[in-house]
């Protein structure tokens, strides 16, 4: 497979040029139609990336809360990240992880102690786990994470696992497929590929084609529920934000459905990290008009955001687009059972509990979801697109919503988060318009209350 086909680096960089100085009413002419829902041309995307003025990017942060609640109502999406291995054998240069930061505590949990981490989250009021790992075949390797996929499955009430792993080959991909894992996700860090030479100088990962091409056969494997992003400020983000629309569109006329996610991680300082600075800074003024162009760009798309931001900034993203958070995270093998930062990968930001966390998502008006019905009921790939795409999809999400929040208040919330949240869950079911649903929905309420769980 010829990949500049797919990335073809010419035709960004002519798009990025011929966008520069458009007029300002061509722009508002573009964040008008962004919201009939039907996504941007690229020339449309790298037009608005260029926005500078605030006026401008005012209107493009309305129309995105605007696409967002059209799509995805006020619904909020929470999960936690599940580190089963520091081990690793590349050496990107930005990661804590790498081979050659010989400061790094090593480690690599045994099933039990995947089981254990997996209940320490659980045990926060999580259902949906993002398992992480370094890439070591002798450590890591698929048994590795099929077992500890299969294990968190049966030992708790983890009722969705998705994987951010090492590209595979087919054959492993069926094994995470046979499993049962939700999102396969996988981020290029950047498609400029002289970057990316320079940020992966050995290990398997140093191959770009290889990883830019997981997602191919990760589809063949018969996983249609796909994540990809970038690692903002590897390199000039207006470049990379077009090239993962790229890549998604290509993903989506190649296999009739493009990715399910797109993730926006900014890069952090990490222990013993070989890049001194980041070689191109992104501001919360240029994350604030990426999380905007993806949201007008690809709507039906949803985009994560880690706890690599900031509180603040974290609460003000949601307000922009951003469809699912991470909340009370670590990013070191064995965090939650104990706190061990000399194995971190990088630095969290927003240090929050996910209780707490979720009483400001709450006040801003945001019903958490820990719902994870969609995968569970075979509404993946192409089947998620299509009922997304008629709005459907609110008929099964937001009753979810509410009943897996209501889950979390019965079962782990504190009395004040349990007081606010019992006010929005009130208001949230005076919105299903169906009267049946409406019925339906608080039937399971009262089910939730004498105690069944999971109902869905
Ligand atoms: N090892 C696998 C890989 O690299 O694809 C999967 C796990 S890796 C720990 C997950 C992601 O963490 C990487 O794709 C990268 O984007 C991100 N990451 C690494 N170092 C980071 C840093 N210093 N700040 C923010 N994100 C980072
Ligand atoms: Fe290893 Fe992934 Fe970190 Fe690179 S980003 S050093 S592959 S864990």
């Amino acid at each position: 497979m010829d990949t500049r086909q797919i990335i073809n680096e010419n035709f960004i960089n002519e798009l990025l040029e011929k966008s520069k100085n458009v007029s300002k009413d061509k722009i508002e002419n573009i964040i008008e139609k962004s919201k009939d829902c039907l996504g941007l041309t690229f020339e449309e995307a790298a037009i608005l990336l260029q926005v500078e003025e605030d006026g401008l990017l005012n209107s493009m942060f309305h129309a995105a809360k605007e696409i967002k609640e059209k799509i995805y109502g006020n619904r909020i999406v929470v999960f936690a990240p599940l580190y089963t291995s520091n081990e690793c054998t590349n050496n990107c240069l930005y990661c804590g992880f790498r081979a050659e930061n010989k400061g790094l505590h090593r480690k690599t949990l045994s099933i039990k102690e995947v089981i254990n981490e997996a209940k320490a989250i659980e045990n926060q009021g999580h259902k949906r786990i993002l398992l992480v790992c370094g890439e070591d075949e002798r450590k890591t390797d698929i048994n590795h994470i099929v077992n500890s996929v299969k294990a968190i499955y049966d030992n708790t009430d983890i009722r969705r696992i998705n994987v951010n792993a090492a590209p595979m080959i087919v054959e492993d991909f069926k094994k995470l497929k046979d499993v049962g894992i939700g999102t396969y996700q996988i981020f290029q860090e950047t498609y400029h590929r002289e970057t990316y030479k320079k940020m992966h100088p050995m290990g398997s990962k140093s191959n770009y084609d290889w990883r830019l091409t997981a997602l191919n056969r990760a589809f063949e494997a018969g996983i249609d529920d796909l994540g990809i992003g970038v690692l903002l400020g590897l390199y000039d983000y207006k470049f990379d934000v077009l090239a993962t629309l790229i890549h998604s569109d290509y993903l989506d006329n190649k296999y009739n459905v493009g990715p399910h996610t797109i993730s926006i991680p900014r890069l952090r300082p990490a222990h013993n990290s070989a890049l001194k600075e980041v070689p191109y800074p992104v501001s919360e003024k240029d994350l604030r008009k990426i999380v905007a162009v993806y949201r007008l760009a690809v709507p039906y798309t949803g985009i994560i955001l880690s706890t690599r931001e900031s509180a603040k900034f974290r609460d003000e993203l949601l307000e922009l687009g951003v469809s699912q958070i991470s909340a009370g995270s670590k990013t070191n093998p064995g965090g939650y059972e104990e706190d061990n930062r000399e194995a971190t990968q990088f630095e969290t930001s927003d240090e929050r509990s996910v209780d707490h966390m979720l009483q400001i998502v709450v006040r801003q008006g945001h019903l958490p979801s820990f719902c994870t019905a969609c995968y569970r009921a075979k509404r993946t790939g192409e089947a998620f697109m299509e009922l997304a795409k008629d709005a459907h999809i609110h008929e099964f999400c937001h009753p979810n919503a509410i009943l897996t929040f209501k889950e979390y208040l019965l079962d782990y919330a504190s009395g004040k988060t349990k007081e606010e949240g019992e006010k929005l869950l009130e208001k949230e079911l005076n919105k299903i318009v169906d009267k049946k649903i409406k019925e339906e929905t608080i039937k399971r309420l009262e089910r939730l209350e004498k105690g069944e769980r999971d109902l869905y």
